[in-house]
């Protein structure tokens, strides 16, 4: 993963209020999210922990010419950055949490070319968040289940052994095995780092609602209805 550019730019928009915006530009090279896809098109990526750490309200994040691509809240971030902090001292794991430009909500985790845990949110993702810092608890200790469980060995070898046929969507989701173990850890990292495991059901709710709505709609980690009642009866049994 290379860093590409780097700067901060602070200007003051509006000299009677203190609110800031600020460029900055960080983009990684996430080509390896897509192995298998020879022709993929390389997704943007800018590190969550600059962004959360910036002196500003909001940050701006600019593609490779300059132009900008989406405008972010640096509280929203540093929300998602500290319940991400406190997760992995729970899970006892460590990754690196990425913005990635996408509209259609999705959170994903895979390993680096250097080996180095990573964890994306897409801009749809972070907007189907917002402020609820227990439903991006719930999406990280998901996540970093995904990574603990070793579940990206799983599934490489799974598209290895569908005999070269093309790289499909359905190929590229996990087993439903492995998102029920993942749910599952994830829900009591999330308590356990003091967030409430609800978060992981509001999230799930929206994104099945989503899925209805939209024909075609896949992401990484597919919402059904029994995924949500299995989420929710676990939810029910840690809040006792
Ligand atoms: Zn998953």
């Amino acid at each position: 993963m290379s860093e590409m550019t780097s700067a901060y730019n602070g200007t003051l928009m509006n000299s009677q209020s203190t609110f800031q915006i600020s460029t900055i530009f960080l983009l990684f090279s996430l080509f390896f999210l897509q192995p298998c896809v020879a022709k993929a098109e390389e997704p943007m990526a800018w590190r969550i922990r600059d962004i959360a750490s910036a002196p500003v309200d909001v940050v701006q994040l600019r593609d490779k010419r300059d132009r900008v691509i989406a405008s972010m809240a640096t509280k929203q971030l540093l929300l998602i950055y500290s319940a991400m902090v406190a997760i992995q001292e729970v899970a006892e794991i460590n990754a690196e949490l990425f913005v990635v430009d996408g509209k259609e909500p999705n959170a994903f985790a895979t390993v680096g070319k250097d080996d180095q845990n990573v964890i994306g949110f897409t801009f749809g993702m972070l907007a189907l968040i917002g402020m609820d810092v227990d439903a991006a608890a719930g999406i990280i200790g998901h996540e970093l289940a995904h990574l603990k469980l070793d579940h990206m060995k799983e599934r490489k070898k799974a598209i290895e052994n569908s005999s070269r046929t093309t790289f499909t969507a359905a190929s590229s989701k996990y087993t439903r095995d492995n998102e029920r173990e993942s749910d599952y850890l994830g829900a009591i990292w999330a308590l356990e780092a003091g967030y409430d495991p609800a978060g992981a059901v509001r999230v799930h709710e929206k994104l099945y609602k989503i899925s209805k709505r939209q024909v075609g709609f896949s992401g990484s980690h597919p919402s059904s209805i029994e995924r949500l009642t299995i989420l929710k009866s676990l939810v029910r049994r840690l809040s006792k």
